[in-house]
């Protein structure tokens, strides 16, 4: 295979033979650490030009194989629920550690309070509810707000400030709770906000506003502010100016610490998800080709955000001569990648490379239709492969029932 696209995502590939991408199994993702670094460097850059702490959003990118590479760079982690937040406590133990969960359950949040430091509650009951032991317990205590500033179109699965979304506390809401137990202001530490979703500094500028004129009034007396994730601060046309004077115009106006928590742009362009034709078909005027990827197990954002994942070598439908509709091995008649087009026609055998795939992947596939896992490796920065994980029939099984293959022994409950 001809590795030639120098451009990202693809741009770490030149880092890689022929020969050793050959010998990878398929499907497979592989997580390219030198990529890993750069976006590091630039989220250390920021950090180092303003005095910002950056956290990395585990939901985006949980593989902790990588964590010592990203280490150098983050300042800690961010959990979205107590398994999350254990990985970043197991994984990264010197680092900072922070939880926001829309709601925490009482049974384990004892548990929870061994490992994050700071914890953000989405509602005053829940702040009345936790807040109290989470102080106790010596955390740093937040407070989710909404800003009702949406700033996205299109995805509205993404937004959060969207009317009688359950994501973060209005002003009418806090004011509310406060007439009521007056003694909430009293146990936080800081605020935060996640609004964004693959939005460049604009939106952070447009947003910032509408945080101050609804919260404003509370900032002097908070620690640290957090803003949230969905900064896609590793892209190439993001706007690294505009986002550190955000930055420092905030900690310099209310002497708050700033947080940022994104996910994608640790990861961001750091991963591809390699893969093989099993058959390629011909109905009327589509041309087919069947992968052993499937968007709906393996790329699963490809189907619900949705969107077309880049392909190497690969032009939008109708640009190069062949044009193919891409799709799974699964029965799911929506398990479809995308059209794109070809200077040849796809044979059997053939690999292609998908790009941008090591967020929002490994850590949400499945094994639908009893579809096995993807090995996952690490394309190291000397272009050498490590192999990370493997995955077997066990890794299905185990998540249906009593006698699933990798399980931890199981007790059965008698009644
Ligand atoms: C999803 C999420 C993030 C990370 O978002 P990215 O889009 O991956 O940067 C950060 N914080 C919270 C609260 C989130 O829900």
């Amino acid at each position: 295979m001809q590795v030639h696209d120098s451009r990202p995502p693809f741009a770490g590939l030149a880092n890689l033979t022929d020969e050793a991408l050959a010998s990878l199994p398929t499907p497979c993702y592989l997580l390219d650490e030198a990529q890993l670094r750069r976006n590091g460097e630039i989220l250390l850059g920021v950090q180092q030009r303003t005095g910002c702490r950056i956290l990395l959003a585990q939901k985006a990118f949980s593989n902790f194989d990588l964590y010592p590479v990203l280490a150098p760079y983050l300042a800690g982690t961010e959990a979205s629920g107590l398994y999350e937040s254990r990985l970043g406590r197991e994984e990264l133990p010197e680092k900072e550690n922070h939880v926001f969960c829309a709601a925490y359950r009482t049974d384990e949040f004892p548990e929870l309070l061994q490992y994050a430091d700071h914890i953000v509650f989405n509602s005053p009951s829940q702040l009345a509810k936790f807040g109290p032991a989470a102080k106790a317990a010596g955390k740093s205590v937040g407070l989710r707000i909404n800003p009702q500033r949406s700033t996205q179109d299109g995805h509205e699965i993404y937004d959060p400030c969207a009317p009688g979304s359950r994501l973060g506390t209005t002003r009418a809401q806090w004011d509310a709770a406060v007439q009521q137990h007056p003694e909430l202001p009293a146990l936080l530490d800081g605020l935060h906000f996640h609004t964004l979703c693959e939005q460049n500094a604009d939106a952070l500028a447009e947003t910032l506003p509408a945080v101050e004129a609804a919260f404003g009034d509370l900032l002097p007396r908070m620690k640290w502010l957090n803003f949230g994730g969905g900064h896609h601060i590793t892209r190439p046309d993001y706007d690294l100016s505009l986002l550190e004077k955000c930055i420092t115009v905030m900690q310099a106006k209310y002497g708050v610490q700033v947080y940022l928590e994104p996910g994608e742009a640790w990861a961001l362009n750091a991963g591809y998800l390699v893969t093989t034709v099993l058959d390629t078909l011909q109905n009327g005027d589509t041309s087919l080709a069947i992968l052993d990827l499937s968007a709906a197990c393996h790329t699963p954002d490809v189907i619900e955000m949705p969107y077309r994942p880049p392909l190497l070598d690969a032009g939008e439908p109708g640009e190069k001569p062949c044009t193919v509709r891409l799709g799974g091995p699964t029965c799911l008649a929506g398990d479809v990648i995308g059209d794109y087009s070809f200077a040849a026609p796809l044979t059997e055998g053939q690999r292609l490379i998908f790009g941008d795939m090591a967020i929002y992947s490994t850590c949400k596939n499945n094994t639908f239709n009893g579809m096995p896992l993807p090995d996952i490796w690490q394309l190291c920065a000397d272009g050498t492969l490590r192999r990370l994980a493997h995955f077997g029939y066990g890794d299905f099984k185990y998540r249906l029932g009593s006698r699933g293959g990798s399980a931890q022994p199981t007790t059965s409950v008698q009644i």
